[in-house]
């Protein structure tokens, strides 16, 4: 069957960079698992993975505003050392949720000098080309819990 809205799918994939560096991969693991339609995967992906078949191998090229957005400069801070109460040593690649107007965010330490810590709220793989090879390993209708719930249940989803 054809992957569709309502489709629960599990593929195999090797994200790399435009340096061709590998950034992820579900090699050696269980296939990435998600419901078609429902935003679980980033757009550009889902976009491209419609109509698509299991067996079918493709390679997807994600821009930015299709993947994980372009890196926004406000998103990147200065904060006192002081407000990492309860942490012994801040030291850049830490990951940490702050509190923002938005809501929570998760931020990376991306520098620390002194007193001050420079904390960066992009997604690491905010403004970055995405190059995905994708084997589709299995495709199937969703249920309707998992269509009314918005996510894949049992193996490779959520168990509840
Ligand atoms: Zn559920």
């Amino acid at each position: 069957m054809q992957i569709a809205q309502n489709s629960v799918v599990a593929f195999h994939y090797t994200l790399t960079n435009d340096a061709g560096e590998v950034l992820d991969s579900s090699e050696g693991r269980q296939p990435l698992t998600y419901l078609h339609g429902a935003g679980n995967i980033i757009p550009g992906l889902e976009k491209q993975l419609e109509g698509r078949e299991a067996g079918e191998k493709l390679n997807v090229t994600v821009s930015p505003e299709e993947g994980y957005g372009e890196v926004q400069p406000q998103l990147v801070q200065e904060v006192p050392r002081d407000s990492f109460q309860g942490v012994e040593a801040v030291e850049p690649g830490m990951q940490f949720q702050a509190q923002t107007q938005g809501g929570p965010l998760m931020v990376t330490v991306t520098k620390v000098e002194g007193d001050t810590v420079t904390v960066d709220g992009n997604h690491p793989l905010a403004g970055q080309k995405l190059n995905f090879d994708v084997e589709i390993a299995q495709v199937r209708e969703a249920s309707q819990d998992e269509i009314e719930h918005g996510h894949v249940h049992g193996e490779g989803g959520v168990e509840h």
